[in-house]
């Protein structure tokens, strides 16, 4: 719970080893320990991008170490390396999806309800007390997590499922208290707009609601609050870092070309063989040995994120009352599979600058 973030903070000015003796041997940090956070030492922790938000994650449950992250940076290449890599953009990409479906959800608001606001927003106190209450939360169903891990690893398998029981009804009230300050944000800018005679639109970054034409004093506020500054960090980093990332293995490939051919060529010369073709056999078979590497680890990558989807429309399912959102849900499947079919021919097509976001933004700005 707090006692938690009262560690972590105390970790950090103090280091880790705060509470060692001087005169123990201090073991050396591994950034293979399970305990350190994987997403901090490759770039940032997303969990600190939107404290006290209404996208609030909760505390991260890892250890966050700028010495760990200073030997992830010097380690060599490696395929651990590469996985931890993977696993940060796999976390930005379902942050960048989640954020993606909530704006397409604004937009049909926005249709639908012909701006008109939805009970009053909450009041300033209010917002402050539902803020607190979520803050609460999140750090007990962290906690709560934690205990439930414990004992499932003491084999304490019932404790472990009443624990985990409790910590879905507070993630429930969680939920339920952020659709409120969801609303909340939805009546507010609904009547400011109604006020002001103007229409809305929904953030393409961020998903809030936004006043076309707004003052520009709000329209600043929006773009250096917590949640636009999160996402926007988000979609940047998981740009730059998957372009780099194809353009390493387009390279790769470019390079395994070049070798074939290198090869075919010399073999139709004839007359080359002996020591010399010894040597290329070798390193022939020493990339088609890397090269499966690779594959069967990207397949297996993918069968994980299959399984995820899997696992993800499950649930989905299981919580939708009607057929109607059955129909919806299919519908708004099809439409993501179009996008994310059309971003990537667009991809391949121009190689997209890494700084459009900001022109996203500049954009939002001449309009008003
Ligand atoms: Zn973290
Ligand atoms: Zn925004």
């Amino acid at each position: 719970m707090a006692v938690l973030a009262a560690a972590q903070l105390l970790d950090e000015l103090m280091g880790r080893h705060r509470n060692t003796n001087p005169n123990e041997k201090i073991k050396k940090p591994n950034w293979e320990d399970p305990e350190y956070c994987k997403y901090y030492m490759v770039k940032f922790c997303p969990h600190d991008l939107f404290v006290n938000t209404r996208a609030d994650l909760g505390a991260c449950p890892k250890v966050h170490d700028e010495e760990v992250k200073e030997l992830f940076d010097k380690a060599e290449s490696s395929y651990k390396k590469s996985q931890y890599v993977e696993e940060f953009l796999r976390f930005c990409k379902h942050m960048i999806n989640d954020v993606e479906r909530k704006i397409q959800k604004g937009k049909q608001r926005l249709e639908l309800m012909n701006s008109k606001p939805e009970g009053p927003p909450m009041t300033q106190a209010q917002t402050e007390k539902n803020q607190e209450q979520v803050q609460l939360l999140s750090e007990k169903i962290t906690s709560l997590v934690q205990e439930a891990e414990e004992a499932g690893i003491r084999g304490d398998v019932e404790q472990a499922q009443g624990l985990m029981k409790l910590c879905d009804r507070l993630k429930e009230e969680k939920e339920q208290l952020l659709k409120q300050q969801e609303n909340s944000h939805w009546s507010m800018t609904a009547e400011l707009a109604a006020a002001q005679e103007k229409q809305m639109e929904v953030c393409p970054v961020c998903g809030a609601f936004l006043i076309v034409g707004d003052a520009q004093q709000r329209i600043d506020d929006h773009l250096s609050g917590k949640q636009h500054v999160g996402y926007f960090k988000l979609r940047q980093a998981y740009e730059e870092m998957n372009e780099s990332r194809e353009k390493e293995q387009q390279e790769k490939e470019r390079r395994r070309r070049e070798d074939r051919e290198r090869e075919r060529s010399s073999r139709s010369g004839g007359g080359l063989g002996g020591l010399g073709s010894d040597r290329r056999d070798r390193e022939r078979m020493e990339r088609d040995r890397e090269r499966d590497r690779e594959r069967s680890d990207r397949d297996r990558e993918r069968e994980r994120e299959k399984d995820k989807d899997r696992e993800r429309h499950r649930m989905v399912r299981e919580e939708r009352p009607s057929r109607h959102d059955d129909r919806e849900r299919e519908r708004e499947r099809d439409r993501d599979r179009e996008r994310e079919r059309d971003r990537e021919r667009r991809h391949r097509k121009e190689r997209r600058s890494p700084y459009e976001r900001t022109s996203v933004r500049r954009r939002s700005r001449d309009r008003h």
